[in-house]
């Protein structure tokens, strides 16, 4: 496996290449998660590279960019064992030469962008969205795989290469779980045992939801059901950013056109904000 540092070495390498590349971005501290990606990446591509950056841009002031998990040497054996044919980390100053305030960014529609994590956290869209947008410049990956976990920068991603006509093929990935539901996530680590005893009730009550309000079309009832649900949450001790029923292709609220309905969470346990989703039937 191969282990890239800065753009200039990786580029050189690409270019050698003839064959089909699969990108996994990710921020480090790998889980069994990105490592499923890692594997759906190999059946759609000849080549995997996965990077490892954890982006300023995107955590705001009062977040834990500071604080978020690292942990390069255990990622790299993971990437080894997972078959992975180059990592690139990247220093800072070669996403950012002209530092991140000054850059020029890429903006997705408030539409997308500004609603739910959008809402929460300002900016937040904007700088997934620049940030991917120059690695898919040094990479030019034919495909790049997300997971589902992050529904909505899912779809924010498949926006921008739609409105920017980007060259590459975006694909989705299913959310991998714990046994006991917890959606996996890097920032699982911050969990203490009560805390980490809490958070399988998020994918819970998600679930609850979902039985609730799958065979209900009239607004007012789902809403009324969302809202028991609501105070579920907030009984277990949650401070709810949201719980919502969406438009799975829009993230608009559900209308009669309305293929398919998605449930979007994010929830804080005392200081660490987690988020999950689930498809509703
Ligand atoms: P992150 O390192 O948190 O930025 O995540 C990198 C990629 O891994 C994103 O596309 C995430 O959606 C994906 N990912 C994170 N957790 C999971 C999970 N539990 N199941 C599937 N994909 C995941």
């Amino acid at each position: 496996m191969l282990v890239f540092k800065n753009a200039q070495d990786f580029q050189r390498w690409h270019k050698e290449q003839k064959e089909s590349l699969a990108l996994v971005p990710t921020m480090g501290a790998l889980h069994e998660g990105h490592l499923s990606l890692v594997r759906k990446a190999k059946e759609l591509a000849d080549k995997v590279v996965l990077y490892i950056f954890v982006n300023p841009m995107q955590f705001g002031p009062k977040e834990d960019f500071g604080t978020y998990p690292r942990t390069p040497e255990a990622d790299l054996e993971a990437c080894k064992q997972a078959g992975v044919n180059a990592v690139f980390m990247p220093e800072m100053a070669d996403i950012y030469p002209e530092g991140k305030e000054n850059c020029t960014k890429v903006l997705p529609p408030a539409e997308l962008g500004d609603i739910l994590e959008g809402h929460f956290r300002p900016g937040f869209f904007t700088g997934v969205a620049t940030v991917l947008v120059k690695f898919f410049n040094i990479v030019q990956p034919n495909v790049v795989v997300f997971g589902q976990k992050d529904y909505q920068q899912l779809l924010v991603v498949k926006r921008f290469v739609h409105d920017l006509n980007l060259p590459v093929t975006v694909y989705g990935a299913s959310i991998v779980r714990e046994p006991d539901g917890l959606a996996m996530s890097s920032r699982n680590a911050y969990l203490n045992k009560d805390q980490r005893a809490l958070a399988p009730r998020i994918h819970a009550l998600l679930q609850e939801a979902s039985s609730k309000i799958k065979d209900q079309n009239d607004n007012t009832a789902i809403e009324k059901n969302l809202d028991i649900i609501r105070q579920k949450f907030k009984d277990a001790s949650f401070e709810l950013h949201y719980l919502e029923v969406r438009d799975a292709d829009t993230l608009q609220p559900i209308s009669n056109n309305t293929k398919t309905r998605i449930l979007l969470v994010a929830a804080k346990i005392e200081n660490i904000r987690l988020i999950d989703n689930l498809l509703v039937n």
